[in-house]
């Protein structure tokens, strides 16, 4: 086995290049089942890459790295700004490789979560990039999972090779609205972002559809009017260069001549479709703008993911935050709750906030949020309200109302039932009766409701401790210390 413990230099620029990323978020399971083959190295499955966190929240599964720090542009909120004076370096494809092979068959990892600063230009990064994956897919045969970011401004062709390359490639949005992109990172710009995402997913689409799978996409095109008004005006101008709004150009021919009849290089595109990463916190957007454009690129480009990383203060500039200022963890956290409903939930943006409101109460998750808002709708009957109603009641997601629907069949439902059911009482009492009757007698007023909830949720381990004032999530060991004391 090769002695990574006597490169010293390859350990060192690990040490840089891996800090170096810990900005970047990615947190999630691979999304794609492939079993191991003969002649080839890994595996990967769907939901099987095992997820770590750091004390910080930051996501540990895959070996995630930068191929370089060394970076022409100069986002405001960046480690890696070119105006920084930090420690630099750069791997070569070859280390790249080494590492994630050396790595994996000492079962460190499962993966690979590869992005980079921009080094010379877009093109030239990107170019780098696709070489580590054509090396490991081919030269090493590394069937595992592997994550790519794809550089905001490279050309159509290498972005639609790294896909290729990729279980999942993504470009970080970083900024929700253009006006933010102008102001913090001046080098880049909204069309850079958008166009880009919009060609990978419609390529993916295109791939599914051709092996016969459903494309996934219930758009039936983008939805232009949507993009212009969360993106800003000229944003919905996203053709590509032979004006076709939706898909990359073939794949250029030339750029790998000897391996473009290579069977290994025949694979699906972006398999594990793509996500993006919103940074908050750093500019004064409201929760409500955040999640509008979550929705708008959920509908418009099909992402998986749309990951939101607390801003952490590294630099002192006068357009962002002071460098004291808290990490905004909760709201990190209820953003992804928020996220939830909008995916799994059938909420939409401008139900859980308005123009009025558009900040979520992190005190309650925004499920609570939203039902202590809407109390006119409350309490519901548990033995006759329709699914939809009931998986809008906090404390009911969509496996009780499953068994809630398929026990009323048998009989009327009560309070010790869907205790055994699962239903967690403690949010879902105030919202709800079984043959007419509440849990306890409250009063359907919005401030009492809101402490009571608020102090329930303080409660929940996995979630949100108050240390001094300083919500922060916690980790593994904070939950071990609480058993013991
Ligand atoms: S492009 Fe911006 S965010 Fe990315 S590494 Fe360079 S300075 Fe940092």
């Amino acid at each position: 086995m090769y002695d990574l413990s006597n490169n010293d230099p390859l350990k060192e620029k690990l040490t840089i290049l891996s800090d170096a990323a810990k900005y970047d978020v990615a947190c999630t399971s691979s999304g794609v089942s492939r079993g191991g083959r003969e002649g080839f190295l890994g595996n990967s499955v769907a939901a099987g890459v095992c997820h770590a966190f750091t004390s910080d929240g930051r996501c540990i599964s895959l070996l995630k790295i930068l191929m370089t720090n060394h970076c022409i542009f100069d986002c405001k909120y960046c480690k890696n700004r070119a105006s920084n004076d930090v420690p630099r370096a750069t791997f070569t494809p070859e280390e790249i490789c080494t590492l994630t092979i050396e790595f994996y068959k000492r079962n460190y990892i499962e993966g690979l979560f590869l992005s980079s600063g921009v080094i010379k230009s877009p093109d030239y990064t990107m170019e780098r990039i696709c070489e580590t994956l054509r090396l490991l897919r081919t030269k090493y045969r590394f069937n595992g999972y592997i994550h790519v970011k794809a550089i905001p401004g490279a050309s159509d062709e290498l972005i639609y090779s790294a896909g290729l390359l990729a279980d999942r490639i993504s470009l970080n949005m970083e900024l929700p609205t253009q006006e933010s992109l102008r102001k913090l990172a001046p080098n880049k710009n909204m069309k850079n972002i958008i166009g880009p995402m919009n060609r990978i997913s419609g390529t993916i689409a295109g791939h599914r559809v051709a092996v016969g799978k459903s494309a996934r996409m219930e758009r039936c095109g983008i939805n232009k009017h949507l993009v212009n008004s969360i993106f800003g005006p000229g944003v919905d101008r996203i053709e590509g260069p032979e004006g076709d709004s939706s898909l990359f150009p073939a794949a250029n021919p030339f750029l790998y001549p000897a391996e473009k009849n290579d069977a290994l290089l025949r694979r699906p595109f972006a398999p594990a479709g793509q996500s993006t990463q919103m940074i908050i916190g750093a500019t004064d957007e409201t929760d409500l703008d955040l999640i509008r454009t979550t929705q708008a690129l959920y509908q418009s480009f099909d992402l998986k993911r749309v990951f939101f990383s607390a801003y952490i203060p590294v630099n002192e500039d006068a357009a962002l935050p002071d460098k004291t200022a808290p990490v905004p963890l909760l709201r990190e956290h209820r953003l992804y709750q928020a996220d939830w409903l909008i995916r799994y939930y059938g909420f939409v943006a401008d139900e859980i906030l308005t123009g009025d409101n558009p900040f979520l109460d992190y005190r309650v998750d925004p499920k609570c949020f939203w039902a202590i808002n809407h109390l006119d709708r409350f309490p519901v009957e548990i033995n006759t309200a329709p699914v939809d109603v009931l998986l809008r009641v906090p404390g009911i997601g969509p496996t009780s109302v499953k068994r809630i629907v398929s026990a009323r069949r048998y009989g009327s439902i009560n309070f010790e039932m869907l205790k055994r059911m699962h239903v967690v009482l403690k949010r879902a009492r105030f919202f709800i009766t079984c043959n007419g009757r509440m849990f306890e007698r409250v009063p359907m007023d919005h401030r009492y409701i809101l402490n009571q909830l608020a102090d329930a949720d303080r409660r929940d381990v996995y979630q949100i401790t108050d240390r001094n004032n300083d919500f922060r999530q916690l980790n593994l060991f904070d939950d071990l210390k609480m058993e013991r004391a």
